[in-house]
């Protein structure tokens, strides 16, 4: 039997804050077993022994999670060149760059990180490694590869598939091991033009057809979709989540909220580019494009939220300019940009995930197992200081960060 005091002034349960303390949460064998007030006389006998440790934190909540990353990629790397010749580097090399990957989201407080496609597998690499090792990391939820059309934008992340036998023969194969289907469904954003490239890459009958075969084999399906003609494919054949959703109306925002289908908005990879056009050398028309979209977004994602649309925290981290771990909490900051509360953003980036793919739930009440990070203050005091969770727990096991 091991037990663990955490004592904290405040804790996010997953949905509500709970800014009266000081608090005392009783762990037992990984599980939560109470939450009493900060009075030690309350303790029940069994966690009266004074070697039961004791971890403070000014804020407690469930771990985050990341809901759109590509891990084999690195975001810091800006250089276009490099990036290019990375594409051509062994697995081996790119697992190296992702096991660090993994750890900095750990280093940020991100206990769930759901991959969203790599056609090497790197991804599936990481989330058995993971599962098979002894230290607290975070777990992986892996597509593998997504499917695509030939030719069609999502070369390193997706099987090219054309007709309709090959659209369920190629899910058939993918869904023997991975975890939910990536579907590239639209093409980027030519910030150029301010539009996005090409028809969707799959119509609604073949959209129909794709969910149908993976929620035969009960798994999710999650879209890569962007523009107007792709969202209303998405809404209309019933895609389990969109990635992205540049361009969102709020009819299309109708349809996700009465089907219930989820969002995740990924402001970063525009965002970034917006914010150092150099980097890229977006001229005055792009960076006006990308403001506009921008503007577009933040609109919607309000609107979606209000409007009870899943709507998820997901970084796109790995992208150009698009950093592991930080780039959560920059989203959960878009997120207020937005006008949505703290409380709804950090529901986003926690609970609201884990309940969409059916993966344990970890919100801080008595019976539910510990995935828990601590800081030192309250975000809800100041949310624009720096993210540093100080510790992180996983069951029975606590890691200084
Ligand atoms: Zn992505």
């Amino acid at each position: 039997m091991t037990r663990r005091i955490l004592q904290t002034n405040s804790y996010f349960d997953g949905t509500e804050l709970h800014a009266n303390g000081p608090y005392q949460i009783l762990i037992e064998d990984g599980v939560i077993q109470g939450i009493l007030d900060g009075n030690p006389d309350v303790l029940p006998p069994d966690f009266k022994n004074a070697d039961i440790p004791v971890e403070q934190a000014g804020f407690v909540m469930p771990g985050l999670v990341e809901a759109h990353c590509h891990l084999f990629l690195d975001g810091g790397e800006l250089d276009l060149k490099k990036r290019s010749n990375y594409m051509k580097v062994s697995k081996a090399e790119m697992a190296v760059v992702a096991r660090q990957n993994v750890q900095t989201n750990l280093a940020t407080g991100i206990t769930l990180i759901r991959d969203a496609g790599d056609r090497w597998g790197v991804n599936h690499q990481m989330r058995q490694e993971m599962a098979e090792s002894d230290d607290l990391v975070p777990e992986i939820r892996s597509p593998g590869i997504g499917i695509r059309k030939p030719k069609r934008y999502g070369g390193f992340m997706g099987r090219e598939v054309e007709t309709s036998d090959e659209i369920v023969t190629a899910i058939n194969d993918i869904l023997e091991t991975g975890d939910e289907l990536k579907v590239l469904l639209t093409g980027i954003i030519d910030f150029e033009t301010g539009t996005v490239k090409g028809a969707p890459q799959f119509d609604v009958e073949e959209t129909k057809l794709i969910v149908e075969t993976a929620h035969e084999l009960g798994r999710r399906t999650f879209a890569h979709c962007s523009g107007l003609a792709g969202l209303e494919v998405a809404a209309e054949a019933g895609l389990d989540s969109v990635e992205h959703g540049f361009f969102m109306t709020r009819d299309v925002l109708e349809v996700l909220a009465e089907k219930q289908i989820a969002w995740v908005p990924t402001f970063s990879p525009v965002y970034c580019q917006w914010a150092e056009p150099d980097n890229i050398g977006w001229d005055e028309t792009s960076v006006g494009h990308l403001r506009e979209i921008l503007d577009g977004h933040f609109e919607h994602v309000k609107m979606a939220v209000d409007m009870g649309v899943p709507v998820v925290v997901g970084s796109d981290s790995g992208s150009y300019g698009v950093p592991h771990g930080q780039a959560v909490i920059d989203e959960i900051k878009f997120f207020l940009e937005a006008g949505i509360s703290l409380e709804k953003a950090l529901n986003a980036a926690t609970s609201l995930p884990r309940r969409l793919w059916a993966e344990t739930e970890v919100d801080i009440k008595p019976g539910n197992p510990v995935e828990l990070i601590g800081l030192a203050a309250t975000p809800f005091e100041n949310n624009a200081a720096p993210w540093q969770p100080s510790w992180v727990m996983m069951g029975d096991e606590f890691q200084t960060l």
